[in-house]
């Protein structure tokens, strides 16, 4: 198994057809760092989804044997293991899928894309011939590798029954995929947008607010609303940007040529950003721990009006209001703005920060490294 999937695939098994990324130089993320990409053959692949539905049919088997014997479950897992010399934690993942249906499926790694589109075919088809209880087979690829595909290749891809492709955006402003490294073009993104859409399959597109540091803040709502607008992808998912040590980005804010934007200014950026959104039916979702407001969520064109009063109703809170949410929420004592109560624990806590750090803001930089 690969080490990230999307968090709406908590549910999927994980079914590794690449090792790590084919680009694996954009300056903020560290997930494969020093990790070289290489393909998987068919055969191989082909192997492990055979092993995944031995495994389910094991599972199931056993389950039925020993349905009268108490705790049975770590029975299972260790005869399974031993018997066939699979891993435990292998076992673990297929009961845990077995148990929500087996439905959905993510092919990883970092650009699923990037295998060549016959062999992609035969992959999904191999799926779905041992596996026909998968109704949803998802992967991540990269903008730059779509694009270079045909719409016939992608639809043939479609057509084996991958669904849906989650393109990490970032930004739409060719000066702050510059800085993230990102190596794709504005209207290459586009292209490759366009192209997933004209395809049939269902497309999620991430966006990072803040990612062009206070410099470029506003232009990265801007232009990302743009090209935002041209896909209308089916969603829209908003990930703060985090700078994490030992990234070129990270480097670059402590040599302060990267100034981070406050966590004020982000609502302002996303808020800038959806104001920008027009004649799409995106669907927005700010499903992760690191965007301060994950209230903000909505089906454009009717859920706009919703999630911008959502974000006034942060920004029209009182200064201390603001940093007493920030400190609750970064240390997980909220989970939305609708969870803020003026808490003197939390009260506390600024206090004392503020005498550790020049402010808020500069110890939420800090407090945020744990979350990642
Ligand atoms: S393409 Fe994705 S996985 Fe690869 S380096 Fe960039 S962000 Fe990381």
């Amino acid at each position: 198994m690969g080490p990230i999937r999307p968090p709406s695939e908590a549910y999927s098994i994980l079914l590794r057809i690449t090792r790590n990324c084919p680009w694996n130089k954009c300056s903020f993320c560290p997930v494969y760092k020093g990790e070289k990409f290489s393909l998987r053959t068919v055969d191989e692949i082909k192997s492990d989804i055979d092993a995944i539905s031995s495994i389910a049919d094991l599972i199931t088997e056993k389950t039925e044997k020993y349905r009268n014997t108490p705790y049975h479950g770590q029975k299972i897992f260790s005869e399974i293991s031993s018997d066939y010399n699979i891993d435990q934690s292998n076992v673990h993942q297929v009961a845990f899928w077995l148990n929500s249906g087996m439905k959905s499926l993510f092919l990883q790694d970092a650009d699923s894309m990037v295998v060549k589109p016959d062999r992609l075919v035969e992959i999904l088809n191999h799926i779905k011939k041992k596996i026909p209880s998968v109704q949803r087979i998802t992967a991540y690829g990269r903008s730059k590798t779509t694009s270079n595909r045909s719409v016939e290749d992608l639809k043939s891809i479609r057509k084996a029954g991958l669904n849906r492709i989650h393109i990490g955006m970032e930004s739409g402003s060719e000066k702050v995929l510059k800085i993230l490294n990102k190596g794709v073009t504005p209207e290459e993104q586009i292209s490759a947008g366009q192209k997933i859409r004209e395809a049939g399959f269902e497309l999620s597109e991430y966006f990072m607010p803040g990612s062009g540091g206070k410099e470029f803040s506003e232009e990265n709502a801007v232009e990302s609303a743009r090209v935002i607008n041209a896909i209308n992808p089916t969603f829209t998912r908003i990930r703060t940007t985090t700078p994490i040590p030992n990234t070129p980005l990270f480097q670059m804010m402590q040599d302060k040529k990267w100034i981070p934007v406050s966590e004020e200014g982000r609502v302002r950026e996303i808020r800038l950003f959806i104001e920008k959104l027009e004649n799409i039916t995106s669907v927005l979702t700010s499903d992760h721990m690191m965007n301060l407001l994950e209230d903000v969520e909505g089906e454009f064109p009717d859920g706009k009006k919703n999630m911008l009063e959502t974000i006034d109703a942060f920004l029209s809170m009182s200064e201390m209001e603001k940093e007493l949410f920030i400190i609750g929420r970064r240390l997980g004592r909220f989970r939305y703005l609708s969870d803020f109560r003026v808490d003197p624990e939390i009260e506390k806590i600024r206090t004392d920060l503020l005498e550790r750090f020049p402010s808020i803001d500069e110890a939420v930089v800090v407090l945020s490294r744990n979350f990642v």
